[in-house]
């Protein structure tokens, strides 16, 4: 019985259109994050005093998890919160602009809303590569970070808000080279009451 699950797609694969179009939801939730399920699963296969943790403890613990599984834990397990996370972050009636704490907090580390943007995308433009680029919780405010790959924050104690997913199978189909083009288009779909409940957690 595998441990670990893909989760459905909160909404249709051709929901989010025009910023991101159906084609690249059904490959990246059903082959590419099902592939790090899948593989995560395998990791875990060996090691069933693991078994019972939740994928984002075995983040935060990874330096402490047996060698052998360190890099298939990092690379799917994170693949998986990641992707859980970006699925529920985004939505069809996205937009906008956050309010209450969050707004609060967003403010106070970057004086306004439009500069937030810029610094997040400035963020996801400079991974070279693939990655991510993040908003995170330190102490009661925020700050951007981007990782590698499929780095997650809680590796480094730090609580992601936010996440975009900068691969390239995130946003070629559709933008092609122009990952600048891909960034500026998501945040017409960020589901702010979801970001903000992470927030608030
Ligand atoms: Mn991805």
């Amino acid at each position: 019985m595998p441990k670990f699950e893909l989760p459905p797609l909160p909404y249709d694969f051709a929901a989010l259109e025009p910023h991101i179009d159906a084609q690249t939801m059904q490959i990246h939730h059903d082959k590419h994050h099902a592939a790090y399920v899948n593989n995560l699963n395998t990791a875990l296969e060996k090691h069933a005093d693991l078994q019972n943790k939740s994928a984002e403890d075995l983040l935060k613990g990874l330096k402490s998890l047996p060698e052998d599984i360190q890099m298939a834990v990092r690379n799917n397990g994170g693949g998986h919160v990641n992707h859980t996370m970006f699925w529920e972050i985004m939505g069809p009636k996205g937009g906008g602009e956050p309010s209450g704490a969050l707004a609060d907090a967003i403010k106070k580390a970057f004086g306004d809303f439009a500069t937030f943007k810029t610094q997040l995308q400035d963020a996801g433009m400079k991974r070279f590569g693939s990655g991510w680029a993040w908003l995170v919780k330190e102490g009661s405010g925020v700050k951007i970070i981007s990782t590698a790959n499929q780095d997650n924050p809680l590796t480094d104690g730090l609580t992601p808000v936010l996440g975009v997913d900068v691969w390239e199978h995130a946003y070629y189909l559709k933008y092609q080279n122009r990952r600048a083009d891909y960034l500026a288009a998501w945040w017409n779909i960020v589901n702010w009451d979801e970001v903000a409940k992470r927030f608030g957690k």
